[in-house]
């Protein structure tokens, strides 16, 4: 049965989440993750608040004022009835992102499939070694199907990853740089700097360990940016 309120809020507004579109963020209750250096513990361990029928009636009043809707959390794909969420947003006129995990491989394709979103941003956690560690998700190989999935599927995609210093260091992340590059993936891979300041799932302090971008692999074009 489905989760009756899966939403636990909505952003109304937002241009820097789907770059040109002008969207509304939903943010989906509840994660299969449980990341070190999460902000949004509150989100990740909520049942949500809102209901399908309140987040579509939302997106109603706004067609016309934005485009874009984003689908995140938490893990939106967590979300039994999102296919039909997402048809019901398609119906409304609005283009789709999905920001995810990349765990739920079946959910993506099936959306994939049906012409359900239009851009996917993949989390790429962290190298096998320290997946485990920094996420409590043990399901490496679903997150590596879904990158494969995107790679072949023509999908429109990003990958990228949030840097938390004392977690993954340069070598850490060279080795995903290598692995997307040996795996043909042509697009920019974004670094996502640590937002300091803020309660995490583990409650990191601020990262003590520096990060050499000089010694970044240069496999591939890699952009660093603030979240
Ligand atoms: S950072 Fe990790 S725990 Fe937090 S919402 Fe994203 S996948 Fe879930």
């Amino acid at each position: 049965m489905h989760n009756l309120s899966p939403v636990y809020d909505i952003t109304p507004f937002s241009l820097l989440d789907y770059p040109r579109y002008p969207s509304a963020i939903i943010w989906f209750a509840g994660c299969n993750m449980q990341c070190q250096y999460c902000y949004n513990p509150e989100i990740v361990f909520s049942k949500g608040k809102k209901s399908i029928e309140e987040t579509l009636n939302f997106l109603k009043c706004r067609q016309g004022l934005l485009e874009g809707v984003v689908l995140s959390g938490g893990e939106a794909t967590e979300y039994h009835g999102l296919q039909e969420f997402c048809k019901s947003i398609k119906a409304l006129g609005y283009k789709i992102k999905l920001d995810t995990n990349g765990i739920n491989t079946k959910v993506i394709k099936d959306l994939l499939e049906a012409n359900l979103v239009d851009f996917i941003a993949l989390d790429y956690k962290a190298p096998r070694s320290k997946f485990y560690t920094i996420t409590k998700n043990r399901k490496f190989e679903h997150f590596q199907n879904t990158l494969d999935l995107l790679l072949t599927s023509n999908s429109d995609f990003e990958v990228r990853t949030t840097l938390h210093t004392d977690l993954l260091d340069v070598d850490d992340i060279n080795l995903i740089i290598d692995d997307l590059a040996q795996r043909e993936y042509a697009g920019t891979y974004y670094i996502q700097e640590f937002k300091t300041g803020v309660k995490t799932i583990d409650d990191l302090p601020k990262p003590l360990m520096g990060f050499a971008t000089d010694k970044l692999s240069k496999a591939l074009h890699v952009s660093v940016r603030q979240t």
